[in-house]
């Protein structure tokens, strides 16, 4: 394109929110063969608030959930701060936990109250030898509703199950729909478990999910996808996402997420609605008729 339509084309995105950084997003946008979605803070709101929290064995579920939210008190991931919000908003004060541990993409860990509690996704049971057999049913019920259930373990047993839910921002479904009538594939990824992301895509109508992806593995998935001949959209909100929106061939980030995830990006949605990539489809489209 001509740095003049190219002008033209940056200054209209601007005018609906839409940071474009450099030509070559522009001139690609219109392109794309398919787009990764990320779940947590780029299709939903990403502020996730406590909803469930149930006990296997003789523990009382507020002491149980004074105790995990100990723990995640140390914790930066949205989850923890649900679980902890939730915890205070029921009156619970939180003790003081020795030997906090994260494992990314897993969980986390602690000491309190003379216990070790270790909370997070199956495979961080699985892999300090804790059977989730007893809890496997109510994790399943929880994720099949859309929210994300969280395994909590007491001194090596199974105790618990903490759920937390996040809300679809409003316009998701509709920019799902509008991408996939300009023929592009749109794809959920997400770290979170299969059945939770099963059932938020069944809701913004997006048909392939990605999930229980690592963090470290989200690039590689763009590139996946990228070997296959396809061009590749990204968009993502979190520190996680920035090797991938790096990655992608045009990676667009939530103005209201991480600056890592900013600073990767191609385009930067200010309002951190989904229809902002939509419109970037659109300006490109129209970038590229205009020079012809
Ligand atoms: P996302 O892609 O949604 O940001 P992450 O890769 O950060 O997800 O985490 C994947 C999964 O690991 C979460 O869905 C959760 O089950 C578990 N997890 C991560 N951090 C925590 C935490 N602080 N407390 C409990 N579980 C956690
Ligand atoms: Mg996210």
């Amino acid at each position: 394109a001509t740095p003049m339509s190219i002008t033209v084309g940056t200054g209209k995105g601007a005018e609906h929110g839409i940071l474009i950084r450099s030509a070559e997003a522009l001139e690609t946008a219109h392109k794309l063969d398919a787009i990764i979605l990320d779940k947590t803070g780029t299709i939903t709101k990403g502020v996730p608030t406590l909803t469930d929290v149930a006990t296997v064995a003789a523990f009382d579920e507020n002491q149980l959930l004074g105790w995990v939210a100990a723990i995640e008190n140390s914790s930066e991931h949205p989850l923890a701060a649900a679980i902890v919000t939730g915890a205070t908003d029921r009156g619970l004060t939180l003790g003081e936990v020795t030997d906090f541990d994260s494992v990314t993409g897993q969980g986390v860990r602690g000491h309190v109250d003379g216990h070790d509690v270790l909370i997070g996704n199956r495979r961080l049971l699985d892999e300090n030898g804790i059977s989730t057999d007893t809890l496997r049913p109510l994790h399943d019920a929880l994720a099949a509703g859309g929210k994300t259930p969280m395994l909590v373990a007491v001194d090596g047993l199974p105790a618990g199950i903490v759920a937390v839910a996040d809300t679809i921002k409003d316009g998701s479904p509709a920019a799902v729909a509008a991408l996939q009538a300009r023929g592009i594939e749109v794809i959920m990824m997400t770290g979170d478990n299969r059945a939770t992301a099963a059932a938020i895509a069944s809701q913004v109508g997006i048909r392939r999910v990605v999930a229980e992806v690592m963090p470290a593995h989200k690039a590689a998935e763009v590139r996946r996808l990228q070997d296959e001949g396809k061009i590749v959209g990204m968009v993502g909100d979190g520190i996680n996402d920035a090797p991938a929106l790096a990655q992608a061939d045009v990676g667009s980030a939530i103005g209201t997420g991480t600056d890592v995830a900013i600073e990767s990006s191609d385009i930067t949605l200010i309002s951190g609605a989904l229809s902002g990539v939509v419109t970037a489809v659109d300006l490109s489209r129209a970038t590229m008729r205009n020079i012809k």
